[in-house]
């Protein structure tokens, strides 16, 4: 390594530092927009290398304008983590390691550390232990994964051998799914080769819940291989589906069961939490994410499958190159479409151990208090409406309730102008339900109550402006 080469590594931990000292500079909106950061990142290709310590020293001028805060406490736009400084630490450590953590013999502390951490997922998360876990890039991949495994398995009950056969002439798969799945399973299945037509969608409950009437009916209704997709932690609501309900069922039809748990499966490591998770063991795959909830730097999700060998199957490469001797532990390319990877398990190591179960659990039920608080404060508000039972770490809001729905939309649009053109908390909306609403995710590992209710006064703020810009001090009143 040279100098230059020594002060780039130097450099970059000191601006770690500062970075996550100052909490993640002033704000958490990018302070530039599209245009000034294509111009502050294409600067040509050199055709000479450059020294490393002045290209790091760009990358931070190119990147810090274009920064969101997900590390700060106002950051409550989306249900995304906030990267545990030990698991930064760890990440530095794994680069600088540049191990690839394809096989046990390629590094064997990276398979060992994901084997141990996929041991401590399983005991926190309270799912079966014996469940092979693949360490992916986050929950999209982890459902990827583990329909896979479902395919592969539901189609072997069928007699049909899909590593020898392929899916050309394969039985049809009926995949019975909420309405409300999160879009990422949809894309996982669209990636399997399952289409529109594959699906048996479900209608959901007014927390979008997926409606286990429904689909017991459903189900009668079709012969051959079926996989059911629930959810724990739904991206709006945050609710949880019927596992117990669902499980009796999917054990009646043959059917595999597969559960989307990105954020919401971490209510299962809360003892006061877990009867929202009722059932979810009995699944029979789960995908969850190391970087919400966790706190585990990006990239990071777990693909769960507790057939160890329906998981392996799908997923299995081998080569005369890759090397496996009696004696070797565990190789993590068993367990995930890639060959070449990053360690993934020593960032997940360090984050477990440097919050312990007690640190989970003490960031999950924060969290839920905080956003329980922040919706009793909002819902006192006369045309505020909290629209989900708040049970987790999300809140859906709509505002103007009782207008029309013509002057619902015009002020709600004026309201997320505002909040926007504020700088301050960093939130976003969506749609749900035919409404526009803003969707408040409490995750970020530096987030208290205080903060919270600053995001309440906040809100109140922007929505009392809007309000009496419309001349209306009550709008529920002035429209009935
Ligand atoms: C975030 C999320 C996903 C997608 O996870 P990624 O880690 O972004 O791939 C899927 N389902 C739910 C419920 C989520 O919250």
């Amino acid at each position: 390594m040279n100098d230059s080469e020594q002060r780039a590594l130097e450099f970059a931990a000191l601006q770690s530092l500062s970075y996550r000292r100052s909490g993640g500079r002033a704000s958490s909106h990018a302070r530039a927009t599209a245009r000034e950061l294509r111009q502050l990142f294409d600067i040509g290709i050199p055709e000479q290398g450059r020294e490393a310590a002045a290209v790091i020293e760009d990358l931070v001028r190119a990147a810090e304008p274009g920064l969101v805060g997900n590390v700060r406490p106002d950051f409550f736009a989306w249900v995304m983590g906030g990267s545990h400084p030990a698991g930064v630490a760890a990440d530095w450590l794994t680069s600088s390691w540049g191990q690839n953590s394809a096989i046990y013999q390629c590094s064997p502390a990276a398979a060992t550390a994901e084997e141990v951490a996929a041991k401590w997922l399983l005991d926190l998360m309270k799912l079966p232990e014996k469940s092979s876990v693949g360490f992916t890039t986050g929950a999209t991949m982890a459902s990827f994964i583990a329909l896979a495994a479902a395919r592969s398995e539901v189609l072997a009950k069928s007699g049909w051998d899909l590593e020898l056969e392929g899916l050309n002439g394969a039985p049809t798969i009926k995949v019975f799914i909420g309405e409300e799945a999160h879009s990422a399973v949809w894309s996982a299945l669209r990636l399997l080769g399952f289409g529109r037509s594959n699906y048996v969608t479900i209608g959901c409950d007014y927390q979008g819940r997926l409606r286990v009437d429904e689909l017991a009916i459903r189900l009668e209704e079709h012969a051959g291989p079926k996989v059911i997709v629930c959810q724990a932690g739904h991206i709006n609501s945050g609710a949880f589906d019927s596992f117990v309900e669902i499980s009796e069922l999917a054990a009646k039809h043959g059917a595999w069961t597969h559960v989307d748990g990105a954020f919401g499966l971490w209510a299962n490591a809360v003892p006061h939490l877990t009867h929202l998770c009722a059932g979810v063991e009995l699944a029979d795959s789960w995908a969850v994410d190391g970087h919400k909830w966790l706190q585990v730097p990006y990239d990071s999700g777990f693909a769960i499958v507790k057939n160890a060998d329906a998981h392996r199957r799908a997923m299995d490469i081998t080569a005369s190159y890759l090397n496996e001797s009696e004696g070797d532990g565990r190789n993590p390319t068993h367990f995930v479409p890639e060959l070449s990877r990053r360690a993934r398990g020593f960032a997940v190591w360090a984050v477990i151990q440097a919050l312990g179960r007690q640190g989970i659990c003490e960031i999950v039920s924060r969290h839920c208090a905080c956003a329980v608080r922040l919706s009793k404060i909002l819902a006192d508000e006369p045309g505020i409406e909290i629209l989900n039972d708040v049970c987790l770490n999300q809140i859906a809001l709509t505002i103007g309730s009782g207008m029309p729905a013509k002057d619902r939309d015009t002020i709600m649009a004026e309201f997320l102008s505002e909040i926007e053109k504020s700088h301050g908390p960093f939130l976003r909306s969506a749609k749900w339900k035919g409404q526009t609403i803003v969707r408040i995710s409490i995750i970020s590992p530096v987030t208290t109550m205080e903060h919270v209710e600053e995001l309440a006064r906040f809100i109140l703020k922007a929505y009392r402006d809007v309000r009496s810009k419309h001349g209306s001090a009550d709008p529920v009143c002035h429209s009935a």
